[in-house]
């Protein structure tokens, strides 16, 4: 067993992810998560793509289609963060992402080919969360994803919707009339929370403040 990851002496990758070798972006990877997330380790081969089908010089915006691994990959290798707004997540349980121009949305969209992995079981039954993750040897799951390397990765030209776009005009904050907190006017006539989508248990009534607990001062 190898619980922490660690590289074998076997797997010699001459590629580069993102202008990392992939050792050095191993450790990158342990640094910032703690340990080597097959997820994060094929995150990176999936950024390094997208990246080098970017015209240079793009100015681009990330979006990522899981909140698992990924988000961490992209955070890892680009400028595009969560915090600065250059991430976005687009949850569709699918482990993909896109690298497009943030004004005009031209992007790549990068994902995992599954009847690539279907050679390598240790990958395919990792991919296809089959088995107890308890059994699984992460060790030699990250060789396996460092062996295949960016082969079972695929790329296809997008366009992003113009929501995710910088430079569209917003008409600002406006306060919801149900919950009487500020919320961003283009999201509808009261705020998304009030809409059904908060993502706690109370329902909003008409005395949102009591369902939350909101003392008046
Ligand atoms: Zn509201």
């Amino acid at each position: 067993m190898n619980p922490k990851g660690e590289i074998g002496a076997r797997v010699r990758v001459s590629v580069t992810v993102a202008g990392l070798s992939l050792e050095e972006y191993v450790e990158k990877v342990k640094a910032f998560h703690g340990y080597a997330a097959p997820g994060m380790i094929l995150g990176g081969f999936m950024v390094d793509v997208a990246l080098k089908h970017l015209p240079e010089n793009t100015l681009y915006d990330a979006i990522c289609e899981t909140p698992k691994c990924l988000p961490d990959a992209i955070q890892l290798l680009t400028p595009c963060t969560l915090g600065n707004g250059w991430l976005h997540i687009v949850n569709l349980g699918k482990f993909a992402l896109s690298l497009y121009e943030k004004r005009r949305g031209e992007g790549v969209r990068v994902f995992v080919s599954p009847s690539k992995l279907e050679g390598f079981p240790v990958l395919w039954n990792w991919f296809m969360k089959k088995g107890p993750k308890e059994e699984r040897d992460l060790g030699r799951l990250v060789e396996a994803i460092c062996e295949v390397g960016p082969s079972v990765i695929c790329h296809q030209r997008v366009q992003v919707q113009e929501k995710f776009l910088k430079g569209r005009r917003h008409r600002g904050f406006a306060i919801c009339p149900r919950c009487k907190e500020s919320y961003p006017a283009d999201d509808g006539p009261v705020c998304l929370g009030c809409q059904g989508q908060a993502p706690y248990e109370e329902p909003l009534g008409s005395n949102p403040k009591r369902h939350y607990g909101i003392e008046e001062d």
